[in-house]
């Protein structure tokens, strides 16, 4: 008989109150909100925190550890910031309907924060981390700026770890996830040179002209047979209607397996630079790989078959998925360091206001969290 670990009227509460803050990663005072919360509860536990503040623009991030140490059995990850503009929770604030709870960041990554927490709590509780080193790292810039100025610091605690796992969602059919995309971003401005479109029309050079050509090359320039995809994702350009367009922009997301990818991604992008179509524009690119892929070492995949037998001994089931989407799992992944991804409970619609939390995962995902956590500190 496995014990219980989630009072979930309480876990509902909390979550309700974790999620009716906004917490976009560029407001450091309601991220600081979610953290002074986690805070306290891991104070309660008897646990060592260290807040760090990278950079003023966005919250704290938390160091967590049951007792100060070298290294780690354990190092857990989760995201406090989410992608939710201020006045969304207002908008639409926690709800619960036909088994699901809503709201922004109810599944990115809150219910998360709270499972951890948790199951934490429970396996202190039974005196199973008596002898484990966990460390829970909490950061407040993950979402849409790729964990800009926590990355190295996430990343030297994956170092000294025996294992990684992520406190992001199980996906919405229950998978768990063990590969990622990588992720390169670019932004791309086109200088022209601007004129009157009546009066002066040949002595213009329309860098919206020569953007397109960019835009049709770089989304021709996606292989899905390698899985390599590109997107032009905004575009602007040009004052006026009547005036012959100056300067154009354009921001693209590549998302890729294999570094080779990326090479040939920007050798198009060189070869457009180097012959414009327009002549006498000029074009600027700047970005390059934001987050390396996750690839499943040995390891990783030796750690997974444990994962599944411990599935199949508690009745919970899941498939492995790989997703397009970033973690901060694949930092420590490509840092060679076994990881694991989706270990919060299940959901979807991410980043949308459709986003949910499937109520009746809480518990039995935050039961495997709990075997999986005890396995590692028995082994
Ligand atoms: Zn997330």
């Amino acid at each position: 008989m496995l014990m219980e670990i989630v009072d979930i009227k309480r876990y509902l509460r909390q979550l309700e109150y974790l999620v009716n803050i906004d917490s976009v990663s560029s407001e450091p005072d309601g991220a600081g909100k979610i953290a002074a919360f986690m805070r306290e509860r891991y104070e309660d536990l008897g646990w060592k925190i260290t807040e760090k503040k990278f950079f003023d623009s966005i919250g704290p991030c938390l160091h967590i550890v049951n007792h100060p140490a070298e290294r780690y059995d354990v190092l857990i990850l989760a995201h406090m910031d989410t992608v939710f503009p201020l006045g969304t929770a207002k908008k639409c604030p926690f709800s619960k309907r036909d088994g699901r709870a809503m709201g922004p960041g109810v599944i990115d990554c809150k219910a998360g924060l709270l499972s951890g927490l948790y199951v934490l709590s429970a396996l202190q509780s039974e005196q199973l981390l008596n002898n484990a080193n966990i460390c829970v790292f909490l950061n407040s810039d993950h979402e849409g700026i790729s964990s800009r100025y926590s990355k190295a610091y996430s990343v030297s605690l994956a170092k000294k770890s025996r294992c990684v796992l992520v406190l992001e969602a199980g996906r919405a059919n229950g998978d768990l996830v063990n590969q990622r995309k990588g992720i390169a971003r670019y932004h791309i401005a086109i200088k022209g040179k601007s004129a009157h479109a009546g009066i002066d029309y040949t002595s213009g050079r329309s860098a919206i002209e020569e953007i397109a050509r960019w835009i049709l090359a770089l989304q021709e320039a996606t292989d899905l047979t390698r899985e390599t995809t590109v997107n032009v994702g905004t575009v602007s350009g040009g004052t006026s209607i009547s005036a012959v367009p100056g300067e154009a922009h354009a921001a693209v997301d590549v998302r890729y397996y294999e570094h080779e990818e990326v090479a040939r991604i920007e050798a198009v992008m060189r070869k457009l630079q180097e012959m414009p179509r327009v002549e006498g524009t000029t074009a600027k690119v700047e970005g390059g790989i934001t987050r390396p892929p996750m690839i499943p070492s040995a390891e990783t995949k030796k750690l997974c078959r444990t994962i599944d037998q411990i599935g199949r001994e508690i009745g919970v089931s899941f498939g492995w998925m790989a997703s397009g989407g970033g973690s901060d799992g694949s930092f420590s992944a490509a840092a060679g360091i076994p990881t694991i991804d989706a270990l919060g409970p299940v959901g979807g619609g991410a980043h949308s206001e459709a986003e949910y939390l499937e109520l009746a995962s809480i518990e039995p995902r935050c039961q495997l969290l709990h075997e999986v956590i005890r396995h590692i500190v028995q082994h």
